[in-house]
């Protein structure tokens, strides 16, 4: 079976075609201009991840919410799950970049942090 990507790993988007065996194993992957290429798609086809980034309500801040985001990418498939638990935090100002706003959100180890102050 074939997987046709596009390559998000920088702006340039190349075009990358996977190759899996019957048991859903990558056996080659062609079209990628770089290493990082190759790596994002043996990950998207097997265990896609994303870097999850929103906002979080604030109290008493200059702003009714600050931006947030995973310090780490975490699992497509729990992006639902991680935002309903965002949704539910309301922050008390003030709030400074790099603050953890939730930690080891949904026991996958990473954690939400502020890029703003607030
Ligand atoms: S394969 Fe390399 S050059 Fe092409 S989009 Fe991905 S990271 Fe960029």
């Amino acid at each position: 079976m074939k997987r046709n990507l596009v390559c998000i790993a920088c702006p340039i988007g190349c075009p990358i075609e996977v190759e899996l065996n019957d048991a859903g194993e990558v056996v080659g992957v062609t079209g990628n201009t770089c290493p990082r290429g190759e790596a994002y798609a043996r990950t998207e086809v097997t265990h896609p991840v994303r870097s999850l980034t929103t906002s979080v309500k604030v109290e008493g801040g200059v702003h009714p919410v600050v931006p947030v985001k995973t310090a780490a990418p975490i699992p497509k498939e729990k992006m639902f799950d991680c935002m309903q638990v965002i949704n539910a935090v309301t922050l008390q100002a003030p709030v400074a970049i790099g603050d953890v706003v939730v930690k080891d959100i949904c026991g996958l180890g990473v954690d939400v942090v502020a890029t703003n102050n607030d």
